[in-house]
């Protein structure tokens, strides 16, 4: 059963009927965040509270699924590639090097390699159980392939808008999936608003970052993980690009604290790249940043100048008695090399940032030496192993004769 009961309005705080809007709030016009009117799923926390009682909350999860009384989707058919359900790892080794205990709990394991398949599991299904024949979204390459995927599972069409320089594997993923892939000539925040302007002509039902409020709601069962696998977790570290699966991730855990299932909810720590730092500007209070500062990073998830929920990831991360540190690519890449070497997780460059960011905290006292933290480990780094090659450098090529090879 769905729990819902409305969708409120961020900024003017009106109530809607699910049925009655579709992305962002029909009545104002202001746009403090990139988009106006970002919209929030309230539930029946009531309803809930009865549900835990009687079921319980699963403890290993198969699949996001597991907590479809959670999500905001009909009693018809969900749309499933096993989004969810993913491990924390001890990572012993890493936090020996950082200086504080530190657990990664690795999302590349999601079907399509990141962790934006668990909104998309949502956001798909609905569109399904809505009549939906296409679906559409602008993405810097995770998101794009997530929902290809999925829309190729669910049997819908999907167009996909990109910018033009995303990596290789992020262009090609998607079309393999059978998207028609546009890769726009501009920056992310180009390809947005081309997609939303299309997609409103056409009638595609859009996924983009914050316009759709249901992408969130499937991202918010990695904090009910969270709250399963590290209830005494001090800090869950994220990268930030738009801001949504930071606030996401929050929102589980705050309503999972709310329902009595965790005890003592953890700080977000919310990790920006040096060229792309909005979101940290606003938080720290420098709503305009100087133009030096975006300048681009290697971290292309995260490569958003224009992020689309600043204020909500702000709100999530003053809420959580949380803090935001920026890192800059060659710390990035650094953080890359890292967890590979040490650990055996290939993440990409965002998620990198995410582990840089714990070096920088532990710098700056941000974070202690006898904390707890969760690094959130969003994507894979095999989708772009162009930028992984600036952190390992290029191969050694040898002769095949064995007596001619190297020292090794
Ligand atoms: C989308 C994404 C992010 C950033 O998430 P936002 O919701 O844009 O803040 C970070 N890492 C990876 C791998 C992503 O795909
Ligand atoms: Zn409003």
């Amino acid at each position: 059963m769905n729990h819902v009961v409305a969708v409120e309005c961020r900024r003017c705080g009106r109530r809607y009927a699910p049925e009655d809007v579709t992305y962002t709030c029909p009545v104002h016009d202001g746009d403090d965040d990139g988009v106006s009117g970002v919209l929030d799923v309230r539930y029946d926390d009531d309803g809930l509270r009865e549900h835990v009682e009687t079921e319980g909350v699963p403890d290993s999860p198969a699949d996001l699924w597991a907590f479809e009384s959670f999500l905001p989707v009909g009693a018809g058919r969900t749309v499933s590639l096993g989004a969810g359900g993913t491990p924390l790892h001890e990572a012993p080794r890493l936090s020996d090097r950082l200086d504080t205990t530190v657990r990664i709990k690795d999302e590349a394991g999601n079907p399509t390699g990141a962790s934006k398949d668990r909104g998309t599991a949502v956001v798909v299904t609905r569109a399904v159980q809505a009549g939906h024949d296409v679906v559409t979204c602008a993405s810097t390459g995770n998101a794009a392939a997530s929902l290809a995927g999925y829309a190729a599972r669910a049997g819908l069409d999907c167009q996909i808008f990109v910018p033009a320089d995303i990596p290789d594997g992020k262009a090609v993923q998607p079309r393999l999936y059978g998207a028609d892939v546009l890769a726009v000539e501009g920056t992310y925040e180009d390809a947005y608003e081309c997609c939303r302007t299309v997609s409103a002509d056409r009638g595609w039902y859009n996924r983009s970052a914050a316009l759709n409020p249901y992408a969130v709601e499937g991202t918010r069962t990695l904090g009910f993980e969270l709250g399963r696998q590290a209830p005494t977790a001090d800090w869950v570290v994220m990268p930030m690009g738009n801001g949504c699966s930071l606030a996401a991730v929050w929102k589980g855990l705050a309503e999972f604290a709310r329902l009595g299932l965790l005890a003592d909810p953890p700080r977000m720590l919310g990790v920006q790249a040096a060229g792309a730092t909005a979101i940290y500007d606003r938080f720290v209070g420098e709503d305009e940043p100087g133009p030096e500062r975006a300048t681009g990073t290697a971290a292309d998830s995260i490569d958003v100048t224009g992020p689309h929920n600043a204020a909500r990831a702000c709100r999530a991360l003053e809420e959580s008695g949380g803090d935001a540190v920026v890192v800059d690519d060659d710390s990035i890449l650094r953080a890359q090399r890292l967890v590979g070497e040490s650990e055996g997780l290939f993440v990409e460059p965002a998620s990198a940032a995410a582990i840089a960011g714990v070096e920088r905290a532990r710098e700056t006292g941000i974070v202690g030496v006898d904390d707890e933290v969760v690094v959130v480990a969003t994507g894979t780094g095999l989708k772009d192993t162009a930028t992984a090659e600036r952190a390992v450098g290029p191969v050694r090529t040898v002769s095949a004769d064995p007596d001619e090879l190297p020292e090794l």
